[in-house]
């Protein structure tokens, strides 16, 4: 059954995962995506989270299986080892590289969105060890305004990007993002485009619903319209479901 299916790529939080449910996960979904990955699919978790928040989500919501291989932060790769998931490849080490660069030459972009965010907003800017990382924002209609002025801000600057989930957004290189992590786990897995199933709910995952990373792209009934157009244009299934169930009709849509 899995032959059509080489790779699944799933979002994490609104699509495997509706955190009002209990449990979070659909257990037909996943009990499809166990039987797989048995047959030799290989299902990756691609997520906004970090390793660390992705680990602790995956036990606190009690999931019945682990991914074959994480893709974290919208652009890391990582695989399984004894000490934990380790990096794959040099990918990771390469994107540090890249954004490194990136924020010593976007520092005026980058002053002058956090200026806005404190002098027209009440979003708070997070910080980690390199500075500015991201934003979160009081709702998305405050995002929206966020999101257009730094569309204006970073046009001298067009490496400098984003990635936008609900009212989370993180800075990052335009060449790094989650269709950019799957295409890399593509490559080190030999995992033809044609055979890659991906499925997310909003704006960070428009890179992997595109059609240029997976020829079978899906979302589930609550994913935003932008994502839904992204996935109608791309040849691949809006779902009737939400959330897991949806995950789980868009698998049996390609596998049938
Ligand atoms: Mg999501």
């Amino acid at each position: 059954m899995a032959g059509k299916i080489q790779l699944i790529s799933t979002d994490f939080d609104g699509t495997l995962v509706s955190h009002a449910n209990d449990p979070v996960f659909n257990r037909d979904c996943m009990e499809l995506i166990g039987q797989l990955q048995k047959e030799g699919t290989i299902w990756a978790i691609n997520t906004g989270r970090s390793v660390g928040l992705l680990e602790e989500g995956l036990e606190d919501f009690a999931f019945p299986l682990l991914p074959d291989f994480i893709l974290t932060s919208e652009r890391d790769v990582f695989r399984p080892s004894a000490r934990g998931w380790e990096p794959w490849g040099d990918w990771n080490a390469r994107c540090a590289q890249a954004h490194a660069e990136l924020y010593n030459n976007a520092s005026s972009v980058l002053a002058e969105v956090v200026d806005f965010v404190g002098q027209k907003t009440k979003a708070r800017v997070i910080y980690e060890a390199e500075g500015a990382a991201g934003l979160i924002a009081t709702s998305e209609e405050e995002m929206d305004l966020l999101t257009a002025f730094i569309d204006r801000a970073k046009a001298k600057e067009p490496k400098f990007h984003y990635q936008r989930n609900t009212i989370y957004l993180r800075f990052c290189h335009a060449d790094y993002h989650k269709g950019a992590a799957l295409a890399e786990l593509s490559r080190l897995t030999n995992t033809p485009k044609q055979a890659i199933f991906a499925c997310g709910d909003h704006h960070n995952d428009l890179s992997m619903l595109d059609g240029r990373y997976a020829a079978l792209p899906a979302c589930p009934a609550n994913a935003i319209a932008e994502v839904k157009e992204a996935v109608r244009r791309g040849g691949g299934w809006v779902s009737e479901n939400e959330f897991g169930a949806g995950v789980h009709e868009a698998l049996r849509h390609f596998l049938a």
